[in-house]
């Protein structure tokens, strides 16, 4: 018998004196461990309509989602909300807003009906000490957060905020504002940055019917490659200098709200942590699925 259990069946036993089981009782709280760490994810989230669509990347989402512990809340930086300065949502009830034109009606009527979380705003608010983040009640929960939620919560069952992309960070002020939110993960929060490490859509080309076929321009490979390799090495400042990552990586970032996200999951990183990548693939030529998580 492991000895938690064996220590919450010494003081549940009709049997054992009082005095001892209160010393069981005492230990059995000592034996507690500190709550689990939650992982933290990227996801590359693509199409609106992986929201409703049963494809290979939604699959794949829908597993990771079942493979993780439940956690107690999600903190969701997603590409498509940026403001001036930090901000995190902190209505009760977040609205789903549909952020997007031009996709069957169906995807307008989804809804995404998680609660917020003022818990987990404030102790955002609370970490963030360098970077200061405030509340915001006008955003609730747009189609990165959702989309990505909808795939690893369907049930809408786990409390979810989001955190804005201040226009006015550098790169490497956005890693340094998420490095001080690692804590939030041993306090059974789920990080996940919603994105597209390469995103382009001047470059964007079908490759038959399927948008989610798997199509990249060389360059577009090459980019994914190059992120690939400096996420393993935990290379943050090359990744938050990537101008100077080459021609490649400067077509793969048009503008940078699509990218930032990865930088917050990969702020979630202790040295030498496990990290592996799904979704890895490019799609449309000039987007990649390439997603990944960190921790058991
Ligand atoms: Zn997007």
């Amino acid at each position: 018998m492991e000895r938690k259990k064996f220590l919450r069946y010494l003081a549940l036993s009709p049997l054992i004196p009082a005095a001892m089981k209160l010393n069981a009782l005492d230990n059995l709280t000592d034996s507690f461990e500190p709550s689990e760490k939650m992982p933290a994810l990227f996801i590359g989230h693509g199409s609106p309509m992986n929201a409703i669509e049963d494809n290979r990347f939604t699959r794949e989402m829908k597993e990771i989602g079942k493979s993780l512990p439940t956690p107690k809340a999600i903190l969701m930086i997603s590409a498509h909300w940026e403001t001036q300065g930090s901000f995190v949502t902190q209505q009760q009830l977040p609205p789903t807003i549909h952020d997007f034109g031009g996709f069957p009606r169906q995807l307008f009527e989804v809804e995404y009906p998680a609660a917020g979380s003022s818990w987990l705003a404030e102790e955002t608010r609370k970490e963030a000490q360098l970077h200061h983040v405030d509340l915001n009640d006008q955003w609730g929960f747009d189609h990165g957060a959702w989309s990505v939620a909808i795939n690893l919560y369907p049930e809408a069952n786990i409390p979810m905020i989001q955190l804005s992309l201040d226009v006015n960070k550098k790169p490497i002020e956005h890693y340094e504002l998420a490095r001080e939110l690692t804590t939030l993960r041993e306090k059974g929060v789920l990080v996940i940055g919603s994105g597209n490490m390469v995103h382009s859509f001047r470059y964007a080309q079908m490759d038959g019917e399927d948008f989610n076929a798997s199509f990249g321009h060389d360059w577009a490979w090459e980019a994914n490659e190059i992120f690939k390799k400096k996420i393993l090495e935990n290379d943050y400042q090359a990744l938050s200098n990537y101008g100077q990552l080459g021609e490649s990586v400067r077509k793969a970032i048009p503008t940078n709200e699509h990218y930032l996200p990865m930088l917050y999951a990969m702020a979630m990183r202790d040295d030498q942590e496990e990290l592996s990548f799904f979704n890895d693939d490019a799609i449309a030529g000039s987007f990649t699925m390439t997603s990944f998580k960190i921790g058991e």
